[in-house]
């Protein structure tokens, strides 16, 4: 029985003292996704000339893996197989998710698009 709460006790511990990031780089996380939201509702409703260019170096295709559905806090939208309730009428910042790289940046990279380098570009 003292064996099992020590081990309880020593997991809680390393829990929040260790493996828990910090404070300032969750936070530092949580606004950087906030901004991205706004930032992909502003250009989706004004600014879609600006989603077309970055569309133009964007590759590859959804998984429908329902990452980006994540950001900040769970769509309510979205099912437990990671189908959206209201796909054909889903919002446009949705469709057009990602806009730029720093989009797929936030989920350290774990979508089916990805974005061709400015640099290779401008090489061709
Ligand atoms: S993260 Fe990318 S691949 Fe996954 S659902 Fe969103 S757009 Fe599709
Ligand atoms: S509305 Fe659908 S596509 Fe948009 S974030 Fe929610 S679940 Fe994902």
């Amino acid at each position: 029985m003292l064996q099992a709460v020590t081990k309880a006790a020593s997991m809680v511990l390393r829990y929040r003292f260790e493996e828990r990031p910090p404070i300032d780089q969750v936070l530092k996380r949580r606004s950087l996704q906030g901004w991205s939201k706004l930032r992909r509702f502003y250009l989706s409703v004004w600014r879609p000339e600006l989603v077309s260019q970055g569309h133009l170096l964007r590759v590859g295709e959804c998984h429908r893996c329902g990452h980006c559905c994540r950001i900040l806090f769970r769509c309510p939208f979205l099912k437990g197989n990671n189908e959206c309730r209201i796909y054909g009428q889903r919002f446009e910042q949705c469709r057009n998710f990602p806009i730029e790289p720093r989009d797929i940046e936030l989920l350290d990279g774990q979508c089916g698009f990805s974005f061709i380098p400015i640099d290779q570009i401008k090489s061709r």
